[in-house]
């Protein structure tokens, strides 16, 4: 299923099959209300639920010690169950960034990553966790190499052995993805189906668990940016996000989603009153080029997409942005900046660009240090605030564009730290 699973926008979601029901992560009060009805209950035994699923993210219902024991094996029988997904694999990288990969009830599989300190990429976008990463300085050299840069002399890795000051989770929204964007990993595994809000959700509360985060003390960033397009399962993703503020507590401004541009979802979006920020995909600056590389051109072009995010009614010192990926070669010149330039020329805009991360199979190249410094140079003297994106977890696949399920025999420099069950 590829472009036939977008031909519809939103819309795909439902030709995409989804799991069999029976977990209560995911739903809301009102739908745990109902539920807990069902079973002859009354109203304050959902707030009960929803305190041990979103407060104390239990695992299992026996640890739902609120509820009598007789209710909780009647819900048992009934085929009630948490439904978190299982980290099945952990994969640390040298700067302390993790992988995981996460199984669902129906044993697919997708991953998820913490960045402890983050990767930059909230820098400039208005929000409060833009100020806490306003110092961050990210080189053109480091962003190819993975180096640390002369700028910052910090070692990540030793530094998440410390602990975190804040960290930042990527989610995956789908097993798999349909878009088919040719410089990405994900693209090659194709869509096998849609993930439901419980295991969008559930793969933060899984990760916070890990880490013992604590919500209101901890400063936690989302970024819906892993594996699949959360635009084409947008009830599910919107859900999540609802249950992920409601719920976890995480405030809607520490979180954002990007879109590889599904116009009927930006529009949808466009109209939520619970919503994070956007980060729209742009990586080019024709359609042309972005056809090239991103087929999903074809049908909505980026005239259409600038139109639609121009739309959306920004909050105070909000900032949509766009994340562009370098190709050496490909989109990286000066005739590329001065393009860009020009199409958000006006918007309330700032650029994150993100030296492509390579990967077995694809055919690229990354961009030359000194085309990505001069790139960002020119957008920064046409007034666009442009950061360049750290490599995060590049050395175990699992930076922007490397998310594919990569277990420990097919790369077997990975320092797999959690139990391989696969
Ligand atoms: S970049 Fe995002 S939208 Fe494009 S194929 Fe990869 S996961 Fe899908």
């Amino acid at each position: 299923m590829t472009m036939e699973a977008i031909k519809t926008g939103i819309d795909a979601e439902a030709a995409i099959p989804m799991p069999p029901g029976g977990a209560l992560f995911g739903l809301g009060l009102p739908e745990l209300t109902v539920v807990m009805a069902g079973l002859g209950q009354k109203p304050y035994r959902a707030r009960q639920v929803f305190d041990a699923l979103y407060k104390q993210r239990v695992a299992s219902l026996d640890e739902v010690t609120t509820l009598p024991i007789a209710l909780r094996e009647q819900m048992q029988a009934a085929g009630w169950q948490i439904g978190l997904p299982e980290m099945v694999q952990t994969a640390k990288s040298v700067d302390g960034t993790e992988r995981y990969l996460m199984r669902m009830a129906d044993g697919e599989t997708v991953e998820t990553v913490w960045m402890p300190d983050g990767d930059g990429g909230e820098r400039g976008d208005g929000s409060e966790a833009a100020v806490e990463e306003s110092n961050d300085r990210v080189d053109a050299a480091e962003a190819v190499t993975g180096q640390l840069n002369k700028i910052d002399k910090r070692n990540w890795g030793a530094l998440a052995e410390q602990g975190f000051r804040r960290a930042t989770i990527c989610i995956s929204s789908q097993v798999g993805c349909a878009v088919n964007c040719q410089f990405c990993l994900t693209a090659k595994l194709g869509i096998r189906r849609n993930l439901t809000a419980g295991e969008i959700a559930g793969q933060v509360a899984a990760v916070l668990n890990r880490h013992g985060v604590k919500m209101g003390k901890d400063r936690i960033n989302l970024v819906f940016m892993g594996m699949g397009e959360p635009f084409l399962n947008y009830s599910s993703f919107m859900q999540s996000v609802r249950v992920l503020v409601e719920g976890i507590g995480v405030p809607e401004s520490r979180m954002t989603v990007s879109t590889s541009g599904i116009l009927p979802g930006i529009e949808a979006f466009a109209k939520e009153t619970v919503r994070p920020k956007l980060a729209l995909s742009l990586n080019a600056s024709n359609d042309v080029v972005r056809e090239r590389i991103m087929p999903i051109t074809r049908k909505w072009n980026i005239g259409k997409l600038l139109e639609a995010v121009k739309a959306i009614p920004l909050r105070t010192r909000e900032w949509v942005t766009f994340e562009y990926v370098l190709l050496g070669g490909v989109n990286d010149q000066p005739e590329h900046a001065r393009e860009v330039l020009a199409l958000l020329r006006g918007m309330a805009a700032k650029v994150n660009l993100i030296v492509w991360n390579p990967g077995p199979g694809i055919d690229y190249h990354q961009p030359e240090p000194a085309d990505v410094a001069v790139f960002q140079k020119m957008l920064m003297a046409g007034g666009i605030p442009t950061y360049i994106r750290r490599p995060r977890g590049r050395d175990i696949y699992a930076a922007c564009g490397q998310l594919k399920r990569t277990v420990a025999e097919e790369s077997p420099k990975l320092v797999v730290i959690g139990a391989a069950v696969l």
